[in-house]
């Protein structure tokens, strides 16, 4: 199968830190890749790099099998942190202001997307309303404007009760159905081992194993 991303050698320091020591993995077309390790593992490092928002020290990558140009970025869609959404506009307001100032989607994928994380029944209801759950998938309706392939998600579950955490499994799984590839960054192995078709584990930085 074709890979969505392919990372060789990726070594990140901090000042004198070590946050990723030489990884490589592949990320093939079509699964649910998870990063799996503890806190301070080097996953959001290594996420932040392949969405180009840090500098690898050594080390490249290749999205599409081609190095990074805007045309492929329009295909990824990410959320390495909770986006800030009005706590006082409905859903469907806080995704059209998400829309102008990304410029992906149409007025009609607005609808699309909150049927898809299951919030199309509480879209005239204000943010601030929500529960954490619903405010995650909100933030993931807005990552899913403009239909991208691959979606790059950081701890999505982080801080959501069990109930919350089953709602974006049940998605996550949906959206494989649907075509999309998910990369995953998690230190949850339960949640992993539920929801993903694939792994690559860190510990300080390093490449335990990845593989099915
Ligand atoms: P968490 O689950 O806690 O978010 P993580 O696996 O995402 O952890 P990173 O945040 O990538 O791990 O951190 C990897 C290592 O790099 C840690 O030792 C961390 O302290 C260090 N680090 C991360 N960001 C910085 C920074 N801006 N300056 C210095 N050290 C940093």
């Amino acid at each position: 199968m074709a890979s969505v991303l392919s990372l060789a050698n990726i070594t990140k320091f901090y000042g004198p830190v070590q946050a990723l020591n030489d990884v490589s993995f592949e990320v093939p077309e079509g699964s649910v890749f998870g990063i799996l390790g503890p806190n301070g593992s080097g996953k959001t490092t290594l996420l932040s790099i392949i969405l180009d928002v840090l500098k690898a020290n050594k080390g490249n990558f290749l999205w599409f099998g081609r190095p990074g140009s805007p045309d492929q970025r329009k295909k990824i869609g990410s959320l390495l942190e909770t986006p800030n959404f009005y706590h006082y506009l409905s859903a469907i307001n806080n995704l059209r202001v998400t829309q102008s100032i990304s410029g992906r989607g149409s007025a009609a994928a607005i609808d699309d997307v909150l049927k898809k994380v299951s919030l199309f029944e509480r879209r005239k209801s204000r943010f601030s309303t929500f529960s954490l759950g619903m405010k995650q998938r909100l933030a993931i309706a807005g990552v899913l404007l403009g239909n991208p392939k691959v979606l790059v998600l950081d701890e999505p579950t982080n801080g959501l009760d069990p109930v919350g955490i089953a709602e974006i499994r049940e998605l996550i799984i949906g959206l494989k159905k649907s075509g999309h590839t998910i990369i995953l960054a998690s230190h949850l192995l339960d949640e992993v081992e539920k929801v993903c078709t694939h792994v690559a584990i860190l510990k300080t930085g390093i490449l335990l194993t990845t593989g099915d």
